[in-house]
């Protein structure tokens, strides 16, 4: 089997199939086959794992995917690249691919498929629809064991930035709250046709046990509304969100949080710990 990421046989693809790499679909093709590898042995954790991949391109990435994972369910929303994939992973017996965009995907009817496999998902993620690919699959609560996706360096620092740091934001806190997130292999640009303009970085996601007593419905937006203007203090943005300042000193003092910090500098224990005090009231406020 030839091995389908490196400059060659890549060059050699795009020109059997007179294609070019489509900029609005977020497409740039790995030719590096050390990459390659190295993604597909973080993201497959099991000889009885099944993966979903997002975006296989002319099949680089799933083409390794199918070397260690059980079953490879492949979703391309570029509708030139099936007939591809079917040319470049002839020799992939594993592998399934559907011609369908991944934020229509049914995550759970998937899962529910495979109950007594590992279900993960694996991605050299098309960089112009990062966040919301991860918060489907955030909020899905599919039964999915880890997700391993690259994405653009800048944008893997948010997700990963700690408490104090410039790039801590709500996404950091939210996506904090839900998984453990670490890198796990640091791509540089000259690895892709067409090359970026940027590096990449890849991170996994492992999902943590949820904390039952909290509802996400107002955690996420009470996080979002703390960060919503940077320069201003913990007690503006969220008095603000509360539409009551005199409350909202009350709260943070109740939780020790002092009211003139940001939130850059709010751990997720402290956010937690302010979600918390609220939500009985809030409960009250709803309820009258
Ligand atoms: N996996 C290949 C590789 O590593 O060489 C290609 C990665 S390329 C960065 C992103 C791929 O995602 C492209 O094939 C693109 O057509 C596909 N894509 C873009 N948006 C998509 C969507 N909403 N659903 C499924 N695939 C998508």
């Amino acid at each position: 089997m030839k091995t389908i990421a490196t400059p060659s046989r890549t060059k050699e693809i795009l020109e059997k199939f007179d294609l070019y790499a489509k900029k609005n679909y977020g497409q740039n093709f790995l030719i590096e086959q050390g990459i390659v590898r190295k993604i597909a042995q973080h993201a497959v954790i099991s000889d009885h794992c099944v993966v979903i991949e997002i975006g296989p391109g002319i099949g680089a990435l799933t083409q390794m995917l199918a070397e260690y994972a059980k079953h490879v369910i492949a979703f391309e929303i570029d509708e030139r690249l099936p007939e591809v994939l079917a040319y470049s992973l002839q020799d992939c017996e594993n592998v399934e691919v559907i011609l369908k965009d991944f934020m229509e995907v049914d995550l759970n009817e998937i899962t529910a498929k495979y109950p007594d496999d590992d279900v993960v998902i694996a991605a050299n993620l098309p960089y112009y629809i990062t966040t919301p690919i991860l918060f489907k699959i955030f909020e899905s609560n599919a039964d999915i064991k880890r997700i391993t996706v690259m994405m653009q360096k800048e944008v893997a620092e948010r997700f990963n930035a700690t408490v104090n740091s410039k790039d801590y934001n709500a996404l950091s806190v939210i996506t904090q709250y839900l998984t453990n997130v670490r890198q796990v292999v640091k791509v540089p640009r000259n690895v892709f046709n067409p090359k970026p303009n940027v590096d990449s970085s890849v991170l996994q996601f492992e999902f943590k046990k949820k904390e039952s007593d909290i509802r996400e419905e107002l955690f996420f937006p009470l996080v979002k509304a703390c960060f919503k203007q940077r320069r201003k203090t913990i007690l503006n943005n969220f008095g603000e969100w509360l539409n009551d300042k005199e409350k909202a000193k009350i709260y943070l003092k109740d939780v020790g949080i002092d009211e003139n910090r940001r939130a850059e500098s709010c751990t997720l224990d402290e956010f937690i710990a302010l979600y918390r005090r609220i939500e009985h009231d809030h409960i009250c406020i709803c309820e009258d």
